[in-house]
């Protein structure tokens, strides 16, 4: 299928060929369609498949079709994190090239004022975090009355990072009649009732498998000790000369360590998280883009949106308690059909959240034993005989995989 048969404007498909999209992605080809028609739609896709493009394209084809002088925001795009919302931005200011649309980006941690002043300009479509969304709102600055279209951009995210309440609070403010988008790149019981709030009759997308982390990755998981995984980190690297290599740890503090560590490592490497100022995060990510920056550690929420066509490799130095962040995680790598690896290193006692891994993935994950990198197993059967017999592990691993501990029955 060529983009010229989902019969968009040539304004358009002129600005996705001259990125260089020689055809449809699979959900591209699937919801533009469906889109254009009007309806509401629920896709199941992660970042990488080109879902930008699936909503993108086939909202500015509708906002085309009647333009209005006043510029009343006609479509709205809401994204769980401030670098999504940038990086959606840049996509809807690509496909929009040739066309008179005005695209808008709004999201916390820099100045309201020159969002204010571009709104104010009119702007037909508009990118927002939630929260700044709301501030827009109450400061009278963004008015959402006359929507059309509405798109929920990793919906599954959204309600992880426990935005239901402004979710239900910007839904009071929208027009009954519109249309609504939901993407996400996980569906569980969460995500259908939210849908079931916001969608009307919604044609269910799926591109993948459910949950199924993109093919072209190859995943390695490698059992180290715990107090091994920096050496192991910078050795494979160094060793396999490896160029811009994503790392993910689950805590801010770790990965200002790693970073450090790292760097005397003679790796150059950065850490961006949730404490960063917005300007240290895009310096950040700019230099790791650009190449000076060889390695960046990231939390999860930090990492969220960061949309590098080629990046080859990602690390898990450890592997998320929530093991549908995994899926997110190795969908950095492997984009646009590109080939990935994602590595995760694992301490023996971390192997219940490979499980948890597995349970989500639906499909079974072989760890490894790097030569010169085994763990020491009577370090851990020590470990273990002085942890009051391994209570907290068990309650840890019982709520990686979602399983409840009852108390015993007298
Ligand atoms: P997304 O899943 O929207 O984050 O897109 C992932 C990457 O794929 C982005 O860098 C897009 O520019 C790129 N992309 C989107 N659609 C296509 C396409 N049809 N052909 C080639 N690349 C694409």
């Amino acid at each position: 299928m060529r983009f010229s048969s989902l019969f968009l404007d040539k304004s358009l498909t002129d600005a996705v060929e001259a990125l260089g999209y020689e055809r449809p992605t699979p959900v591209q080809a699937q919801a533009i369609p469906e889109i254009l028609e009007g309806k509401d739609v629920m896709a199941g896709a992660q970042t990488g498949t080109g879902k930008t493009a699936a909503f993108a394209l086939p909202i500015l084809q509708l906002l085309l079709k009647h333009t209005q002088s006043l510029r009343p925001i006609r479509a709205l795009v809401l994204t769980p994190t401030r670098e999504l919302a940038q990086q959606v931005f840049n996509s809807f200011v690509a496909y929009a090239e040739n066309t008179q649309l005005n695209v808008a980006v709004a999201y916390g941690g820099v100045s309201i004022n020159p969002q204010i002043a571009a709104i104010e300009q009119g702007v037909d479509v508009l990118v927002a975090t939630l929260g700044r969304l709301l501030d827009h709102i109450a400061k009278g600055s963004v008015d959402v009355s006359q929507l059309q279209v509405i798109v929920f951009d990793e919906a599954d995210r959204m309600l992880d990072m426990g935005f239901k309440d402004e979710i239900n609070r910007i839904l009071k403010r929208l027009p009954e009649q519109r249309q609504t988008l939901l993407f996400s790149a996980t569906f569980d019981d969460a995500i259908f009732r939210m849908s079931k709030t916001l969608l009307i009759n919604p044609v269910l997308i799926e591109v993948n498998e459910r949950n199924a982390a993109a093919t072209q990755i190859e995943q390695l998981f490698y059992t180290v000790d715990k107090d091994r995984k920096r050496e192991l980190t910078s050795f494979l690297i160094g060793s396999k000369n490896w160029q811009q290599v994503l790392i993910f740890t689950r805590t801010k503090q770790t990965a200002d360590a790693l970073a450090k560590e790292m760097c005397k490592d003679g790796i150059k490497t950065e850490s961006i998280h949730g404490d960063k100022s917005q300007g240290a995060r895009e310096r950040a990510l700019a230099e790791f883009k650009q190449g000076k920056v060889r390695a960046l550690v990231a939390t999860d929420v930090a990492a969220r949106g960061i949309d590098i066509i080629d990046l080859q490799y990602v690390i898990n130095y450890e592997l998320p308690f929530v093991a549908e962040d995994y899926i997110h995680r190795i969908g950095r790598t492997g984009r646009a059909g590109n080939t990935g690896l994602a590595v995760s290193l694992m301490s023996p006692n971390e192997k219940y959240l490979l499980d948890a891994v597995e349970k989500v993935l639906g499909a079974a994950l072989i760890s490894q034993w790097l030569p010169g990198y085994e763990p020491d197993l009577s370090k851990q059967n020590q470990a273990e005989k002085r942890s009051n017999t391994g209570k907290q592990r068990k309650q840890a691993r019982n709520k990686a995989l979602g399983i409840k501990m009852g108390r015993k029955r007298r």
